[in-house]
């Protein structure tokens, strides 16, 4: 008889099986970063996109004369020009400020709400728990749409929202990107120029001396990503079940 581990009883689902998709980012860049190459072989093959970007993006600058509101409004355009580059059908905003350090409750509400509109098959988001991750933008982001995932489902978590005639959602699973504990590795090969070109629309954070060095260290991370599995660049997730969200030991080895 063979010996199952405990972790073994719950497979990583697979992510590019998802064919309605929220994608959850801090800034209005971030999406790109970590996942755009996935977003455009999912949108590529049929899958919709959705993005929901948290805070507005107008603290992305070192330079005191520029205005933060002006700022959000030319990235609130970069993001439009990059996401319609990988097949995004839909873009929300919340606008809460940049690196204001938001409330938990405040994101969590609002996310809870998008997931019961758009009622995705998986979120995907960065990783909160990336060891040394200073951003709280981050860290609020990724904790609130994984507690979306996990409690979307049940009626008394945000029930406003079933007032305002959103029944409860709970998605299939979370994929985080920017993480240091992936699971799942996607043969981006093919859409690796797109998320380049997405990325290069970006031009408020990434001048070009700056877009050269992002987009070398993504590329050579993509290929230690997909080291012998078989195809050139690859993109890594954490994959989890709402169940491996909460109380689950085994979910840093899954
Ligand atoms: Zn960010």
């Amino acid at each position: 008889m063979t010996r199952t581990r405990a972790k073994d009883l719950f497979p990583v689902p697979d992510l590019m099986k998802a064919r309605r998709i929220l994608c959850v980012q801090a800034h209005p860049d971030d999406g790109e970063l970590g996942a755009g190459a996935t977003v455009a072989r999912l949108t590529r093959e049929g899958a919709a996109v959705i993005y929901l970007t948290v805070t507005d993006g107008g603290a992305g600058t070192r330079d005191p004369a520029v205005r933060p509101s002006e700022l959000a409004a030319i990235r609130r355009r970069e993001s439009e020009e990059a996401a319609a580059l990988l097949g995004v059908t839909e873009m929300i905003w919340l606008d809460f400020p940049d690196s204001g350090c938001p409330e938990l409750r405040a994101v969590r509400e609002k996310i809870f709400e998008t997931v019961r509109r758009v009622r995705p098959a998986v979120v995907m988001v960065m990783d909160p728990w990336l060891p040394y991750e200073a951003h709280t933008d981050h860290r609020i982001t990724g904790l609130a749409a994984a507690e979306a995932v996990l409690l979307g489902g049940y009626p008394h978590v945000c029930p406003r929202d079933q007032a305002a005639g959103l029944a409860p959602h709970g998605p299939e699973a979370i994929a985080f990107y920017g993480t240091s504990r992936p699971n799942t590795f996607i043969d981006v090969t093919a859409t690796w120029p797109r998320k380049l070109e997405a990325l290069s629309k970006h031009r408020s954070q990434f001048p070009p001396e700056k877009l050269k060095t992002i987009s070398d260290y993504l590329t050579l991370k993509a290929r230690e990503h997909a080291a012998g599995r078989g195809f050139e660049l690859a993109e890594a997730f954490k994959v989890l079940t709402p169940f491996q969200l909460h109380f689950f030991e085994d979910a840093w080895r899954c």
